[in-house]
Formats: structure tokens, C-alpha cells, sequence
């Protein structure tokens, strides 16, 4: 009698952890497959428009960058701030670094890509530190950045072509 309580203890055990099994793979299915869910959509938006605002109020001037959230980043980059060839200026945002860490995308590296393009905007290709130099440092920090005195060593600036 006993063992087989047990039997069926594991054997329903095995059956809910398939399932959660599936319910993830599922997930992690329509998560690459799907765009981002609106909800993620809205805050990004959100977040951009409180940018501008801040950079308006500290600077004076406003900035509509084009936020592109794309899959073809390598996953050592959250985001990169583009120079193209005809001095449009666009921000990336890797697609697949939202599955983990969306709140991470949305108030640390918005900003922080943000700043990049202040910077081009305002004819700064400084390479000190990568782009993080001290005019950055301080941008970043007036847009509500967060953490924008570490060095971040990513090469996430472009000047010019890029595969994204
Ligand atoms: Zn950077």
C-alpha cells in the first residue's frame, strides 16, 4: 500500500515537472518568435519620452532618437548607439536581453544609450573611455541614468556601418 502511494507521488511529480518543462519552453517559444509584449513596448516609450524631458529641461534642446529593438546584437551588448554613414543617429536594444532583465533595458540602459547620442548630436566622438568619457558621465547622470560614473567597457558606440 505504501509503496504504492509512493508510486503515484512520483509519477505525478514527473508529470507536473514535464509540464512546467514544456510551459517554459513554450514561453521562451513565443518570446523569440513574438515581438516584445506591449506592455514592454509602452514602458519603453515612456521611458524615451521622460528622457527627452529631462534633456530638455537640463539642455535646452530636444532629441527624437529612434529606439530599435533587434535580435541581431551579439549578447554581450544591451544596447549600442549608431553613427551611420549618412549621420542619422539610432539606438539598438537587444531583444533577447529583455527576457531576463527588462527592467535592467528600460531604466539603465535607455539612458545610457541615450547619452551616447546626445553626444553625436552634439558632434562628440570623443573615444576616452570607450565614449564614457566625463561630458558623457555627466549627460548620462542628468537623464537619470544609473551607475553612469563606472567604466563600462562594451564598445557599444558605432561610427558608420553595422550588421544589426
Ligand atoms: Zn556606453
Amino acid at each position: 500500500m505504501f509503496i504504492h502511494k509512493l508510486y503515484y507521488f512520483f509519477f505525478a511529480l514527473v508529470i507536473v515537472s514535464v509540464l512546467l518543462l514544456a510551459y517554459n519552453w513554450h514561453k521562451d517559444y513565443e518570446f523569440d518568435t513574438n515581438p516584445l509584449s506591449q506592455k514592454l513596448e509602452k514602458q519603453i516609450f515612456e521611458k524615451k519620452q521622460q528622457t527627452r524631458q529631462l534633456l530638455r529641461a537640463n539642455f535646452g534642446f530636444d532629441l527624437d532618437v529612434p529606439l530599435i529593438i533587434s535580435e541581431k546584437l551579439p549578447s554581450s551588448l544591451f544596447g549600442a548607439a549608431v553613427f551611420t554613414q549618412d549621420e542619422k543617429i539610432i539606438i539598438y536594444l537587444n531583444k533577447k536581453r529583455f527576457k531576463e532583465s527588462s527592467d535592467y533595458m528600460i531604466h539603465h540602459v535607455i539612458p545610457h544609450e541615450y547619452a551616447h547620442a546626445v553626444m553625436f548630436h552634439l558632434k562628440d566622438f570623443s573615444k576616452e573611455q570607450s565614449g564614457h568619457s566625463k561630458k558623457w558621465q555627466n549627460i548620462c547622470k542628468k537623464l537619470n541614468g544609473i551607475k553612469c560614473d563606472r567604466f563600462v567597457d562594451t564598445h557599444d558606440i558605432i561610427i558608420g556601418k553595422t550588421s544589426f
